[in-house]
């Protein structure tokens, strides 16, 4: 009887700590946790910021490195260049390695801190070009 007294004395004193400590939760959307410097969300294709123009130079290391094999690249020649036409990835498959981003010889496609990622429908797992130069807008 002693034991059964003094273990509900203990449950309750810990839950009266508990009441007074800062709840870990958050109230998600309202409010949003700020990830780590080091965490690797959603990709981004950055551009030059005096140009304007693409920084990809259509090599298509990061497309060969990639381990899941998710990065679809279709290229063409412009009169100085070589562009992307299509830069689709798709995050169904993406292991978030990095590898990408490390290969790329011109810091061209980064992992951002985004981390946004739900969608309804399995066709809106693949970022197309677009999705990722408006991630880069400001890098
Ligand atoms: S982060 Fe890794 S798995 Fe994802 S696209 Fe880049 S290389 Fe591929
Ligand atoms: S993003 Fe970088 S590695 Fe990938 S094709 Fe463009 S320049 Fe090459």
């Amino acid at each position: 009887m002693i034991a059964a007294i003094r273990e509900l004395v203990r449950g309750f004193s810990l839950t009266f700590r508990q009441m007074l400590t800062k709840p870990i939760t958050i109230q998600y959307p309202e409010e949003r946790r700020e990830p780590s410097e080091r965490y690797r969300g959603l990709h981004a294709l950055r551009t030059d910021p005096g140009t304007g123009r693409e920084r990809c130079i259509a090599c298509c290391l990061c497309a060969r490195i990639c381990p899941s094999q998710c990065i679809r690249l279709v290229t063409s020649e412009e009169e100085d260049r070589k562009v992307i036409d299509i830069y689709d990835i798709d995050l169904g498959h993406c292991l978030f390695c990095g590898l990408c981003e490390e290969v790329c010889p011109v810091e061209a496609v980064v992992l951002t801190r985004r981390y946004e990622a739900a969608c309804y429908r399995r066709s809106e797992t693949i970022l197309h070009k677009q999705d990722l130069l408006r991630h880069g807008e400001g890098r």
